[in-house]
């Protein structure tokens, strides 16, 4: 028994096998980035850093998801049916027609048992969301905002585009079709404190999500933050590997027991960083590093949730 609720587990427990997601690039944009919400987008993005190269919005999404599996099929042999993971940009930011297209294609693929539709709060409404939950009645469907942070401070200061508020509510719109929602944050972004991390625990144990996803911040080359960081070093929290660690562990004591830890950190590939002070550091050691800390201070995934709330 695992110290936190892992979304290996839980995928293996609820649908039997293991599910590998596949990145796919369905060649969408982002209103943060065309114009209609802001120009040159959220200020530590570059979404090619975050890509596989098997998929590139030049290929068919049936193409990405062969490449994808011939990847994966070599280094897991034991995934027992694939998700096709629509990850970068905002992969709702389409008329209703376009994105059936997408999904219907992504779907059709013989090995591919759902979707995972990675998108951003204020993408997403009413006609979509009964589209997606029409789609869940025969494949798995899971959405995933990137939220980012619990602080309307820190995504005006980010250039994200939009409120906490508009994020709770696009969680509530989505739960009450049951879709399972997911969502993502970083930790570290400039004029966030420890202490504010910590608290915010308590506002994402009050979303309705299902499951949760945590990164490090990490500078990549060529971004607004990168300039930020630069000439501000002082507004950014910087973790060791080691801290890092032991600074999860508090988070996770906070966190409600039943929300799924998809991931809490990751590092992106050197090339788009400018520098890598964790070393190289693969995801397994990750874990296993989280697992040992946990086991050490002799706690677990809300420890800390029944008496905070
Ligand atoms: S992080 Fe997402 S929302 Fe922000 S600019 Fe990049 S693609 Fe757009």
């Amino acid at each position: 028994m695992r110290r936190y609720n892992s979304q290996a587990d839980f995928i293996k427990e609820k649908y039997g096998v293991r599910l590998q997601k596949l990145v796919v690039d369905a060649g969408f944009t982002c209103p943060n980035r065309d114009g209609s919400k802001a120009r040159g987008g959220c200020t530590f993005c570059d979404n090619n850093a975050f890509h596989p190269n098997y998929s590139t919005p030049d290929k068919t999404i049936t193409q990405q998801l062969d490449e994808g599996i011939e990847f994966h099929r070599g280094r897991y042999r034991h995934a027992g049916g694939y998700l096709a993971y629509f990850q970068p940009y905002s992969n709702t930011y389409a008329s209703l027609e376009i994105l059936r297209q997408k999904y219907e294609e992504a779907l059709s693929h013989p090995e591919v048992r759902g979707l995972v539709v990675g998108t951003r709060p204020d993408c997403v409404d009413e006609a979509k969301l009964d589209y997606l939950a029409q789609l869940a009645r025969n494949h798995i469907v899971m959405v995933e905002y990137g939220i980012e942070s619990c602080y309307d401070a820190t995504l005006e200061h980010i250039n994200r585009g939009h409120t906490y508020a508009e994020a709770v509510k696009a969680v509530e719109m989505t739960v009450s079709r049951s879709l399972p929602t997911g969502a993502h944050f970083i930790l570290g972004l400039p004029g966030e404190t420890r202490e504010m991390m910590l608290a915010a625990a308590e506002k994402i144990n009050a979303l309705k999500i299902d499951s949760i996803k945590f990164h490090q911040l990490q500078i990549i080359k060529g971004t607004k933050m990168e300039v930020e960081y630069a000439s501000h070093p002082e507004r950014f929290v910087q973790f060791s590997l080691e801290e890092y660690i032991d600074f999860f562990v508090d988070i996770l004591e906070r966190l409600r027991p039943d929300l799924v830890i998809e991931r809490f950190a990751g590092e992106v590939p050197p090339r788009f960083v400018n520098s890598t002070p964790w070393g190289l550091v693969r995801n397994v050691e990750l874990i296993r590093m989280l697992e040992k800390r946990l086991e050490e201070r002799e706690t677990c995934q809300g420890r800390l949730y029944n008496r905070e709330n």
